[in-house]
């Protein structure tokens, strides 16, 4: 190889290594529906059959009418009748709609808007503020700036986790419920959330993101913010490679059991000067929808709530 060509090379690996990050995230994964599931997806579920004729509340909880609601929709759509809703379940479930719609999947749609912050009346009718909403939603996701809500951007308003003025959970909101994120930690100010290997871990804030990879944290992930680092352990895999901006809500990693572990678990810390802080009220104000405590304000021993 010449010394031009090398050099030609390194710059084309540099552009396509920097259009490369400038690409739309994945889609996040559908979340799984099950027999008893209760939160907005079950919701979404509901208005989107209802869009389709089912006579069933939108109230949120997967009972027996919902549930054969959902088998009468997969034996009708060529699906096994299992009433679970899974990707592909909801590959049929889901209906475009754009503005000048009207109906249950607007009203279904809408419902998400308000879960993602919007305010806006989920009145079924797809006017000017759902048409602003939407865009909106679509350009922070990295999505063509326009009003159409297709399978991909269904698939952002109910697989992602809604970001409460720059910041979201570490995990899916209903990955875990609210109780799991007030537990002391057993060892220093942290927590340990009991996820199972290959659940999505997700940055809290902007920052730039590093790996680490020791004996104690196994493969992890640390945000730098403002100052602020905030620690994810155990991971089975990394999402992204260190010197990475990341995005509130984008996913960093899967979780695991590597490092020093009893069994696969989130393990999330916030340290300011090599000082470790209690997670778990910034935690719980998320998971509550508002905005968190400032990381300098949490204390630094104690984490029982
Ligand atoms: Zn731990």
């Amino acid at each position: 190889m010449t010394r031009l060509t090398a050099v030609l090379t390194a710059l084309l690996a540099l552009f396509l290594g920097i259009t490369g990050t400038a690409a739309a995230a994945a889609p996040p994964a559908w979340p799984l529906v099950v027999a008893d599931s209760t939160g907005p997806e079950v919701t979404s579920v509901q208005y989107l059959l209802r869009q389709q004729g089912a006579q069933i509340d939108a109230d949120g909880i997967m009972g027996p009418k919902t549930t054969a609601a959902i088998k009468a929709f997969q034996s009708s759509h060529g699906l096994a009748a299992d009433g679970l809703v899974g990707p592909l379940t909801w590959a049929k479930l889901v209906v475009t709609v754009d503005t000048g719609s009207s109906g249950e999947a607007v009203r279904g749609a809408q419902h998400q808007l308000v879960r993602h912050g919007y305010s806006l009346a989920a009145d079924g009718v797809f006017g000017p503020g759902t048409t602003t909403a939407v865009t909106d939603f679509k350009t922070k996701h990295g999505l063509a700036a326009t009003s159409q809500v297709d399978a991909t951007t269904w698939q952002w308003l109910i697989g992602s986790t809604p970001t409460i003025n720059g910041w979201s959970l570490p995990l899916a909101h209903n990955a875990l419920p609210r109780s799991e994120y007030d537990d002391p930690h057993h060892d220093y100010p942290a927590v340990d959330l009991p996820v199972g290997t290959g659940t999505r871990a997700l940055a809290v804030i902007s920052g730039t993101a590093s790996r680490v990879d020791d004996d104690t944290c196994g493969r992890g992930i640390v945000i730098t913010a403002n100052g602020v680092r905030y620690i994810y352990c155990h991971l089975s895999q990394w999402s992204v490679a260190t010197g990475t901006a990341v995005q509130p809500g984008q996913l960093v990693g899967l979780t695991g059991a590597t490092g020093h572990v009893t069994g696969p678990h989130l393990h999330f810390g916030i340290k300011i000067n090599g000082v470790s802080h209690c997670p778990q009220k910034l935690l719980l104000a998320l998971y509550d929808g508002q905005n968190p405590p400032a990381p300098s304000s949490l204390p630094t021993s104690g984490c029982f709530y």
